[in-house]
């Protein structure tokens, strides 16, 4: 195997390549401006990405994890309230919850879509439940007519994770059109990545809005004043910058992640050991991590390492199950459907500078796997 064709779990140089001259140009024009955090790259970048997600109001922050916390403590969740999630996430989406100094709740998955199972849900709502975290994992939406449904009964808000689902649609509705408010991570490798650290809370809530600006500011109205007590979270001019040019790209990279993703399922279509991702009717799926279940997971990894094929496994270990969060429900097999899943999952490389050849290779390289092995 020539090295040289290996095909890496994520590849941020070949996007930087893509789209080198118009970044270098932003991170000097802001190098010059002197203006480094928030400012007016900022405000922009605010307007256009709510305006991409289609929601009235965007708050910059410095990571999707701390948009999560922010929002939590924006609509006053805190000491003694419950937040319910999922374990089948990254960490940082319990975490936030635990940093609100709220308690975390879970609730199993729905086995098609890795999400939030709604038919769960009811079961765990207590006098204490304040908000619903539903978490929209690969680039694919939870069940929101469901959920959104529960939360009106009993009166929830709903803080979506959409840290993974930029531009994914349910329904032909995107994360923050229908609920509470939509948290965003900009980390380098999401389908919408900065140059380091970045998030942004979407939200239709003027009310929500004005408050996240004031908190994740030290509290501040001006300089001198807080009038609120605040964190340090606020979003770089620089990253702004860097994810107004990208967001500019974002709607043709989805298109192309899903189009290579469907070829993908295609091929695969016919390897019994294999489960591909499900697309619903009501999906427009951004592909954020095209996973699998595999058969003899492990071992095909393995394989596909040696023959030129990165891989990962979002999430090998269930929030419930690391030692940090051994609390919030300390038992194996509380959550069956996580807990067998995490065994079986396997990220296969995806992302638009991918060739078709290189989804090609990938397919055939998993058949000749499952053949080899029977
Ligand atoms: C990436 C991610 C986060 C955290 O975002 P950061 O920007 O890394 O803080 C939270 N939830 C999910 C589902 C994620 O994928």
């Amino acid at each position: 195997m020539n090295f040289n064709s290996f095909i890496p779990l994520f590849d941020l140089n070949k996007q930087y390549l893509s789209i080198k001259d118009e970044v270098d140009r932003v991170l000097i024009s802001v190098a010059k401006s002197g203006q480094f955090i928030l400012g007016k790259e900022v405000v922009a970048f605010e307007h256009e990405f709510a305006e991409y997600q289609r929601t009235r109001h965007c708050v910059g922050t410095s990571s999707g994890t701390s948009a999560l916390y922010l929002a939590l403590l924006g609509i006053g969740i805190g000491f003694g309230d419950e937040v319910i999630t999922v374990p089948n996430s990254f960490v940082a989406t319990g975490e936030s919850i635990v940093m609100s100094g709220a308690e975390i709740v879970f609730t199993d998955i729905d086995p098609d879509t890795y999400s939030m199972d709604p038919n769960r849900l009811e079961a765990v709502i207590t006098k204490k439940t304040k908000a619903i975290m539903p978490v929209h994992l690969y680039g694919q939406m939870a069940d929101m007519d469901s959920i959104i449904e529960i939360a009106e009964k009993y009166d929830l808000a709903i803080i979506e994770d959409a840290a993974q689902a930029h531009g994914a649609e349910y329904n032909g509705k995107r994360a923050g059109e229908m609920t509470t408010c939509a948290c965003f991570s900009f980390y380098p490798t999401k389908n919408l990545g900065a140059f380091g650290d970045a998030g942004a809370i979407v939200t239709n809530d003027e009310k929500i809005a004005e408050k996240l600006r004031f908190i994740r500011d030290h509290g501040r109205n001006s300089p001198d004043h807080s009038v609120l007590q605040g964190v340090n979270e606020r979003l770089d001019s620089i990253q702004a910058a860097v994810l107004r040019v990208k967001l500019t790209y974002l709607e043709k990279w989805n298109d192309r992640r899903r189009e290579l993703s469907r070829l993908l399922s295609r091929y695969l279509g016919d390897v019994s050991e294999v489960t591909v991702p499900k697309e619903r009717a009501i999906d427009t799926h951004v592909y954020h991590l095209y996973v699998i279940q595999a058969d003899s997971r492990d071992q095909l990894t393995k394989y596909l390492r040696e023959h030129g094929i990165g891989t990962g496994i979002h999430y090998k270990n269930p929030i419930h199950l690391q030692k940090a969060y051994a609390g919030y429900s300390d038992r194996p097999g509380r959550f069956p459907v996580t807990e067998k899943l995490s065994h079986r999952i396997l990220t296969l490389p995806m992302y638009p500078e991918l060739k078709k050849s290189d989804v090609t290779k990938i397919a055939e390289s998993i058949k000749i796997f499952y053949a080899k092995k029977s």
